[in-house]
C-alpha cells in the first residue's frame, strides 16, 4: 500500500476498485482512438509491475501496438515454422474426447466455432521457462509424456511476445480438466510462479484475445486454476493480469461461460499442469 502511494496525480489515493473503474472509463477513450486498448494495457502492466506485484523489472512496451476495433488478426508462427510433429490420432492417452460416439477421442468440432467457443483458458508452460522453453519441447511433453494426440494448446506465446499456432483451432484441445469443450486454450511461456509474463507476452496476449473475442465472440477469460482449483496455473504472477486484461477488453471472468458438451465422455479431460 505504501507504494500505491506513489501514484501519479491522477491515482493517487485511490483504492483497487476505483483504480480499475478509472482504467476502464480510459478503455473508452481508447474505443474512440483518442488511445489504444495497447498503451492502457502497457500502462497497467507497468503501473502492477512496479507498484502492486514487485515482479520482473522488465520495462514493458510503451508505444502503441494494438488496433482500436476492429482488431487485426495477430502474426501468428505456423506450425511448419516450429517443427510441429503431425498429430498422433493412436495416441494412447488422448481421452479427452472419448465417447460412445467418438471412441477415438480426437473430436474436431463441426459447424460455426464462433458458436462453440466461449472462453478463453490462460496457462503458463511449467515447467519449462519464459525465455527459452519453446512450442516444441512442450508438444513433446504432451504427446510423449503424457501420450496425447498433440501439443493440448490451440496458442502459444513465448517470452518476445511471439504468437505460435497449436492445436488445430477446429479441434478440441486438451488444457482444462473436464472443461475442454468449447475453451481456447492459451499458453504463455514461462512458469509464473517464480518469474513473470513479460510485457511483450500481455501485449500480444491482449491483442491474440482481441482478435478472439471478435471472430469467435468469446465471452468469457480465465485462468487454468478456476476450472481446475488443484493447479496453481497459469502461476501468481500471472493472476493478476487477468482481470486487467478481462477489464480491458470487456469480458466476463471466470468458468461461468462454460457450456457442457452433449455427450459427456465418463474419463476426465486432460489437465495441462
Ligand atoms: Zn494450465
Amino acid at each position: 500500500m505504501q507504494r500505491r502511494r506513489r501514484a501519479s496525480a491522477h491515482t493517487k489515493g485511490m483504492t483497487r476498485r476505483e483504480f480499475l473503474t478509472w482504467l476502464v472509463s480510459l478503455s473508452g477513450l481508447a474505443a474512440s482512438g483518442a488511445c489504444s486498448v495497447g498503451v492502457l494495457m502497457a500502462f497497467l502492466a507497468r503501473r502492477y509491475e512496479h507498484s502492486v506485484l514487485q515482479v520482473s523489472p522488465t520495462p514493458l512496451p510503451t508505444h502503441d501496438l494494438t488496433p482500436t476495433a476492429p482488431p487485426l488478426p495477430p502474426e501468428v508462427i505456423p506450425r511448419a515454422e516450429w517443427n510441429a510433429l503431425p498429430p498422433n490420432h493412436m495416441a494412447e492417452d488422448e481421452f479427452g474426447f472419448a465417447s460412445a460416439e467418438n471412441p477415438t477421442g480426437w473430436h474436431v468440432y463441426s459447424g460455426d466455432l464462433a458458436t462453440i467457443y466461449t472462453t478463453a483458458v490462460i496457462h503458463h508452460s511449467f515447467p519449462l521457462l519464459r525465455d527459452s522453453g519453446t512450442m516444441r519441447a512442450l508438444q513433446d511433453l504432451h504427446m510423449q509424456t503424457r501420450r496425447w494426440a498433440d501439443i493440448g494448446y490451440h496458442f502459444g506465446i513465448d517470452g518476445a511476445g511471439r504468437v505460435y499456432e497449436g492445436r488445430d483451432i477446429r479441434v478440441r484441445g486438451a488444457s482444462v480438466a473436464g472443461y475442454n469443450t468449447g475453451t481456447l486454450g492459451i499458453v504463455l511461456m514461462g512458469n509464473f510462479e517464480v518469474e513473470s509474463p513479460s510485457g511483450a507476452q500481455l501485449f500480444a496476449l491482449q491483442r491474440l484475445l482481441h482478435w478472439l473475442k471478435q471472430t469467435y465472440t468469446l465471452t468469457h477469460l480465465a485462468g487454468h486454476y478456476e476450472f481446475n482449483p488443484t493447479t496453481a496455473c497459469p502461476g501468481k504472477n500471472m493472476r493478476p493480469y487477468l482481470s486487467l486484461l478481462a477489464e480491458s477488453l470487456r469480458l466476463q471472468r471466470g468458468t461461468g461461460g462454460y457450456v457442457p458438451p452433449k455427450v459427456q465422455s465418463k474419463r476426465r479431460d486432460q489437465a495441462c499442469c
